[in-house]
């Protein structure tokens, strides 16, 4: 982590601002394969003088304090990095993912998938050959909308 940050006296206490750059890494949500990124995160954190006018219990909670004249920038750079983190990380916005029959990987081999045969008609299927291969799909949805 890289951090680029300004640190600034004002009135309350220690103003911190500044961005921190990251390293991610982490695995595809669709098909699990190691991705690894860079993110700038935006830094902004006060941290109040103990002394400071109190506050309530719940502001307390919140805020971070400067304290034996040091700051913990930990926590703050912790939250700051995970909050900006995709909920559902991708290697890329189009990546295909994995088949939900077998498991394959579909980036490597985008024409993969499953003939899944209406039982009515794969009958028909082994007199016509590819042709009917090809036209399975359109029939099984017209099949669909009349069942519904
Ligand atoms: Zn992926
Ligand atoms: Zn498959």
């Amino acid at each position: 982590m890289d951090l680029n940050l300004r640190l600034e006296a004002v009135h309350e206490g220690i103003l911190v601002s500044g961005t921190a750059d990251v390293e991610v890494t982490g695995e595809c949500g669709r098909c699990l394969e190691p991705i690894r990124f860079d993110s700038e995160v935006d830094i902004q954190e006060l941290f109040y003088y103990s002394d400071s006018e109190s506050l309530s219990a719940e502001e307390e909670e919140e805020q971070h304090r400067v304290e034996n004249d040091a700051i913990h920038l930990e926590p703050v750079l912790r939250d700051a990095v995970v909050t900006s983190l995709p909920f559902q990380p991708v290697c890329r916005e189009d990546c295909l993912g994995l088949c939900a029959e077998c498991g394959a990987q579909l980036n490597d081999d985008p024409d993969h998938h499953h003939e899944i045969l209406d039982p009515r008609w794969s009958a028909l299927a082994g007199l016509t050959g590819t042709a009917a291969e090809n036209d399975a799909a359109p029939r099984t949805k017209s099949d669909e909308r009349e069942e519904s």
